[in-house]
């Protein structure tokens, strides 16, 4: 008997590893040598599969990882016993012992979180390692950068504390230069009010993709945190780092469940909301936002068929969508469709994709969704 596993595949994700640690090793050759590269991967990284990400990072050389929980934390671990993790976002109150089982260092904004986690590394007999964040703008986590001196002085008088780092986190470095730039400005001065820093021997980073853009490599910064860049992804049309030549590692395919042909005047899927003004065939694809096609394609998206752009008719429903393939010749069930990614020389970018459902890259990858196969491709092939 067949196996789930051994099933055909309807809707699929093709991760290329390979082009991922290309993608590092350029970024990082765009960088000045001293920079560390702090590997983004929250999210089941950026949704292309946390282990198999982070263990090609780790092949990469990245030299920290940052992640948004514990969970994602012990996933790490279970590929490396020590290879550093940043945790960044604010850790629970009933979360402090697993930074010293997992040995991951923590984000602290705050006294309070200083003082939570200067008992939990008494308690356990072993130093917590922290990153002290400020807030310079953004709004978000972060002690506020005019409270920052205090804060490290309280870090350094915590015994049971090590600080491994000091960051901010830009609000705007895709659209707002001037902003970005205060809020290095404010980083700065804040750092240069804690007495006796020593930063050299500190991770000091505020760069994520678009900040790479206004990217100080003078002053003490000598980390960047990666996260989209090193999927391939632009955080913006006309971004400068298209220098950097980074490729999507991530494609999102389909295949073609039924081809036929409807006369004109018939309403395409719920609500009819197309109407057919010509006799046209359509085919019926085997995804839809069941699988992260988002329902805001409706009218609007387009796939890839036999190299050639096909509209979506009418509303994308849960598991299947309908596309317009009158102008492609002999399209067959079976057929594969891309959703994002290359076929022949067309191409729909995963930028294009989230304009469609009016959104960034970014919530477009958290929302391609479970029943989703990845399929990890690696120099070798598939
Ligand atoms: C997600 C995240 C990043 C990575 O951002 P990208 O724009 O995807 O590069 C960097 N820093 C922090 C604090 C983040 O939360």
């Amino acid at each position: 008997m067949a196996t789930a596993s051994r099933l055909p595949l309807r809707c699929w994700a093709e991760i290329d590893l390979a082009a991922l640690e290309r993608n590092l090793h350029l970024i990082r050759a765009s960088l000045p040598p001293h920079m560390r590269y702090v590997a983004v991967v929250k999210a089941d990284a950026y949704g292309h599969g946390l282990p198999q990400t982070a263990a090609r990072l780790m092949h990469a050389g990245a030299d920290l990882f940052g992640v948004a929980n514990l969970a994602e934390a012990a996933a790490i671990r279970e590929l490396s016993p020590d290879w550093p993790i940043l945790l960044l976002s604010p850790l629970l109150p009933d979360e402090d012992r697993y930074v010293i089982d997992y040995d991951v260092a923590a984000t602290v904004s705050s006294a309070e979180e200083v003082a939570r986690l200067d008992t939990a590394g008494r308690a356990a007999g072993r130093a917590v390692t922290v990153h002290l964040k400020i807030d310079t703008g953004m709004g978000r986590l972060g002690v506020w950068h005019e409270e920052a001196p205090a804060l490290y002085r309280k870090i350094c008088d915590s015994k049971n504390l090590k600080l491994a780092g000091v960051f901010t986190h830009f609000s705007s470095p895709d659209d707002d230069a001037a902003f970005t730039a205060e809020q290095r400005r404010r980083f700065l001065a804040a750092l240069n009010k804690c007495e006796g820093i020593d930063l050299a021997a500190l991770f000091v980073h505020a760069d994520n993709s678009a900040g790479l853009e206004t990217i100080e490599v003078a002053g003490p910064f000598n980390a960047v945190r990666v996260g989209l860049l090193q999927f391939g992804i632009l955080p913006h049309t006309g971004s400068l780092l298209s220098h950097v030549k980074a490729v999507p590692v991530f494609s999102f395919r389909t295949r073609v469940g039924l081809v036929k042909r409807l006369p004109a005047g018939t309403g395409v899927s719920y609500g009819r909301t197309h109407v057919l003004t010509r006799d046209t065939t359509v085919a019926i694809l085997t995804a839809g936002y069941g699988d992260g096609l988002p329902r805001a394609a409706s009218n609007r998206g387009y796939v890839l068929i036999r190299g050639q752009r096909c509209p979506v008719l009418g509303r994308v429903t849960m598991d299947q969508t309908i596309v317009d393939v009158t102008a492609v010749a002999d399209v067959c069930a079976g057929d594969e469709v891309v959703l994002i990614g290359r076929q022949s020389d067309a191409e729909i970018s995963l930028t294009e994709f989230s304009r469609w459902a009016d959104t960034i890259p970014w919530e477009t990858l958290c929302s391609v969704t479970k029943r989703v196969t990845r399929l990890y491709r690696t120099s070798l092939g598939l």
